[in-house]
């Protein structure tokens, strides 16, 4: 389970995917391909350009032009702000150094696998940190409930990584930053920090979600569909995105419960 999808994912679908071994087909249309990399060089340039943050900004940082991670006096990687020296393999300058983002992959208790954005280090306390570009803010306004999902998810199943693959600084995981960093030009709102404090109600349910799904690949028992998609007759909502909505309604209709 990726953790961005925290907000928006189905257990069922999941489960169904991986007990039969089903990969779902996605096509994004090129506009919409088109938003979705300018914000990932909306998102790199936070992590390596941006004034806004600089120095606050710490992590395992990569040299392009060799493609190894710069390392420390210790010969471990290198965890700190962006280093302003050559790289210690191969002498490239700083401007080969980028940002390394911290990806981990846990089995137990909960099958999921995450991509921290930012570490960020203000009086040496370390918290995570998520970028989201948009370009018109929701009527709802900030921060988005799929976003505050995703990010809880980030700090709450960050605990989990063995200690070994853990960062070499405490994570301060009671509190996240999201950041909206708009595509449109603003003088006051150029980029939106908010701090999350995840609830307890709000780990609830993303634990509830993973849970259901994890304990699928163990049992080949399936999550039972959501309320929405049997009402519709699996038509209508999650159902309409889903990769495995035949399959699924199929199996409902026939109470079929496991693999
Ligand atoms: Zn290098």
């Amino acid at each position: 389970m990726r953790i961005s999808e925290l907000g928006t994912f189905c257990p069922r679908e999941y489960a169904i995917g991986f007990l039969t071994d089903t990969t779902k087909e996605d096509f994004t249309n090129f506009p919409l391909q088109q938003q979705f990399d300018l914000g990932s060089a909306l998102h790199w340039w936070i992590q390596n350009k941006s004034k806004a943050f600089k120095d606050i900004i710490v992590g395992n940082w990569k040299c392009i032009a060799c493609n190894k991670l710069i390392s420390d006096s210790n010969g471990n990687p290198y965890f700190g702000p962006k280093p302003k020296e050559n790289c210690n393999h191969c002498g490239a300058k700083p401007t080969a150094i980028e940002y390394n983002e911290f990806y981990f992959r846990i089995d137990e208790p909960y099958r999921v696998t995450g991509k921290i954005d930012l570490v960020l280090n203000k009086d040496d306390v370390h918290r995570f940190g998520d970028i989201k570009s948009y370009a018109n803010k929701p009527e709802g306004g900030f921060p988005n409930g799929k976003d505050v999902t995703q990010i809880a998810g980030y700090a709450f199943f960050y605990n989990y990584v063995p200690e070994a693959q853990k960062f070499p600084v405490p994570i301060d995981t009671d509190y996240v930053y999201l950041h909206y960093i708009s595509k449109k030009f603003s003088y006051r709102e150029s980029i939106l920090t908010y701090p999350i404090k995840p609830s307890k109600l709000m780990i609830d349910e993303i634990t509830k979600r993973v849970s259901e799904f994890t304990e699928a690949t163990k049992t080949g028992k399936i999550p039972k569909p959501f309320e929405p998609c049997v009402k519709s007759n699996f038509s209508k909502g999650k159902a309409k995105s889903c990769g495995l909505s035949e399959t699924c309604k199929e199996w409902h209709n026939n109470g079929r419960t496991n693999i």
